[in-house]
């Protein structure tokens, strides 16, 4: 299809789904947050444009595999069936699925979701998890839609990721996120399979910021927004 990668014309082209706060949100035009710092570092180090674009979850890896973009970095978890479509950078946070449920709720612990309304974002590690461990979910499109479905009472509980999870309850009262997470995972950055240019960029970028401490720094700042 697209000829060159666009990350040999200067230009890196990220692809996101910008309703995933602290890592990425919109802010009138602009999508911010923890995967766009490190994706601007990368175009930084490496003197090229980064330009964002956001669409649903479930594309953004199909994206980067056709070569519509380059990276996927999208709060993204690395499983085994992803691997087999990208590559992806090192490990940039260890993440976690968790239950969100209504202040008061019965449901109290994991197996108590069973049988109750579930509210998943589709495509995501949480409807993987409730599909194969627990039952059929309710799929929204994005997290953001699966806890306003709990707010709603339309469904009894929403499996979704701890840290947008945090945001989402912070700004509702009436909600509570149960202590016991359901997974533990991995974020990574997605490339095509044998980017290995771009790959090496990213993971350099990666180790960089791991080891002078400023990952930690941008994950508290947007952590605290
Ligand atoms: N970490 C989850 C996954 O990879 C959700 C990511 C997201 O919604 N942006 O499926």
């Amino acid at each position: 299809c697209c000829g060159a990668p666009a990350a040999e014309n200067g230009r890196i082209l990220m692809v996101t789904e910008a309703t995933f706060p602290p890592y990425e949100f919109r802010d009138g035009n602009a999508i911010l947050g923890i995967d766009p710092e490190i994706m601007r570092e990368v175009a930084q180090r490496t003197g090229r444009e980064l330009v964002i674009e956001d669409m649903s979850f479930d594309s953004v890896i199909t994206a980067v595999v056709s070569g519509k973009a380059d990276v996927a970095a999208s709060g993204i978890t690395v499983t085994p069936e992803r691997r087999r479509k990208v590559d992806f950078s090192i490990p940039y946070v260890e993440a976690a699925q968790v239950i969100i449920v209504p202040k008061g709720s019965p449901i109290r612990k994991r197996e108590d979701i069973r049988g109750k309304r579930i509210g998943v974002q589709h495509g995501a590690t949480g409807d993987i998890y409730v599909t194969r461990n627990i039952q059929q979910p309710e799929r929204f499109p994005n997290g953001a839609l699966a806890v306003a479905a709990v707010a709603a009472g339309k469904v009894d509980a929403a499996v979704i990721d701890q840290d947008p999870a945090t945001m989402y309850v912070a700004g509702n009262d009436r909600l509570e996120i149960l202590p016991e997470p359901l997974t533990s995972e991995s974020y990574a950055i997605a490339v095509r399979k044998g980017d290995t240019a771009l790959l090496q960029d990213i993971n350099g970028t990666i180790a960089a910021l791991k080891a002078s401490g400023k990952l930690e720094e941008i994950r508290n700042a947007y952590a605290a927004m």
